[in-house]
């Protein structure tokens, strides 16, 4: 590689002329905060989702949406809350909020999507008593929820996810952090969309390079008024009146704290970066899933990768793309794999090493690696190539010659080799 051709970033955002003069507006208007601009986006997503607009809160973070919505739903210290080990650490850190108990569930080999029968195990020996990881035999909570991720955009079996919730009378609340827009397609062609009603609530990042964004941002879509209106109050301090309704003319000064909430309110400046974003997410959602495409071609019948698959009847919002390397067939592992990659001006990541892996969960419940045999297996396989709407041709040709030149260099020589490997430089 030559450094004269620049660096292929993981991810790049577009620079979007309707997105500035969003920001001009506010700017000009002198509302900064929460406001016309943010009741405009919550709306708008709504109407995306086909759900009422006062189901829809905008707020700074998914992870306040995540927070927000266990705390609608009612999890209080000593409660389980499951959720997949193969995500990222907000998932289950909220869950710490509380002083609440996160149980970890294993992946589906393929999808690295919550499995079912490892989620549906733990559910029941919790429930009936018996040991799980992470927390032996000892007296045990209410299981109160269950949060299943949508990885990299695949909506996960939320059919099974919600059996398993029904039969021990726990509530759903789905991360879906990367599903914006997914969900399933029906035989007659009509969508049916995460966040559509298809849990208590349903929480989005529009973190800087999820599918779309506002820089920082999230939302809460709950399917039951209560629950919207208790998270709206709680995203402002608890207060029974927000400060557009308070300093608008039609508002009043007065508000009553309902109680100790937090600050976790959608600027406008925020959603006027979102309301760009918005208007475009399908036709952004269609680049990611073209380039997809030209990668898994690109990438079939090479025996160091394996593509993931992707289950008939969902639409995928390809928020990444993840390959799995067989280490069997490499001479190098996947730390290595990435560094090679830099050095040819390809920035990757790695989603995720498992949360039952990480410091904090080992040391604070035990956790060993093989308490979850697949994820624990798959995570040192895992690489995340650039995946965004704005990437060119000729970037995504660098980042597969790439891959496969990565690949040819580091085979590993057979028993019998049928020629002399390559010499790595
Ligand atoms: C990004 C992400 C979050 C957190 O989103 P923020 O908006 O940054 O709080 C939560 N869960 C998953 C799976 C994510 O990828």
């Amino acid at each position: 590689m030559t450094r004269a051709e620049g660096v292929v970033p993981f991810y790049r955002l577009e620079f979007d002329p309707a997105a500035l003069s969003g920001i001009e507006e506010c700017l000009r208007s002198g509302w900064l905060t929460t406001g016309p601009k943010t009741k405009e986006f919550e709306a708008r997503f709504a109407a995306a989702l086909g759900v009422s607009p006062s189901g829809c809160v905008a707020l700074n973070s998914c992870t306040a949406a995540l927070h927000l919505a266990l705390e609608a739903i009612g999890v209080r210290r000593g409660d389980a809350v499951i959720v997949p080990t193969m995500t990222f650490a907000a998932t289950a850190e909220v869950v710490r909020y509380f002083d609440a108990v996160p149980i970890f569930a294993d992946c589906e080999p393929d999808t690295l999507n919550v499995s079912i029968e490892s989620l549906g195990r733990i559910a029941r020996d919790f429930v009936e008593g018996r040991a799980v990881p992470g927390l032996g035999t000892g007296p045990r909570g209410v299981l109160r929820a269950i949060v299943p991720v949508h990885y990299g955009g695949q909506p996960c079996d939320l059919a099974g996810v919600t059996r398993v919730a029904t039969e021990h009378g726990a509530a759903v609340v789905e991360d879906a952090a990367h599903a914006f827009p997914a969900g399933w397609i029906a035989s007659d062609g009509s969508r049916r969309l995460i966040g559509s009603g298809t849990s208590r609530v349903t929480c989005f990042s529009f973190y800087a390079n999820k599918t779309i964004t506002t820089g920082e941002g999230g939302m809460a879509v709950a399917a039951e008024p209560e629950l919207s209106d208790r998270i709206r109050v709680m995203s402002l301090h608890g207060m029974s009146r927000n400060a557009w309704n308070r300093y608008s003319e039609a508002g009043s000064w007065d508000y009553d704290l309902i109680a100790p909430g937090f600050k976790y309110n959608l600027t406008d400046v925020a959603a006027a970066i979102g309301l760009a974003q918005l208007a475009r997410a399908e036709e952004l959602r269609l680049a990611r899933e073209r380039i997809t495409a030209l990668y898994d071609e690109a990438f079939a019948g090479i025996d160091e990768l394996e593509t993931l698959p992707s289950r008939t009847g969902v639409l995928h919002a390809h928020h990444l793309y993840v390959l799995k390397l067989n280490l069997a067939a490499l001479s190098i592992d996947r730390d290595r794999f990435l560094s090679e990659l830099k050095e040819r001006g390809i920035l990757c990541s790695v989603h995720w090493r498992p949360l039952h892996m990480h410091r904090y969960y080992t040391e604070t419940y035990g956790y060993r690696p093989e308490d979850f045999p697949v994820a624990a297996a798959l995570w040192p396989r895992l690489i995340s190539l650039p995946l965004f709407p704005s990437m060119s041709d000729a970037e995504r040709e660098r980042v597969v010659g790439a891959v496969r030149d990565v690949c040819a260099r580091h085979r590993r020589p057979l028993a019998v080799s049928a020629g002399a490997p390559v010499p790595t430089r």
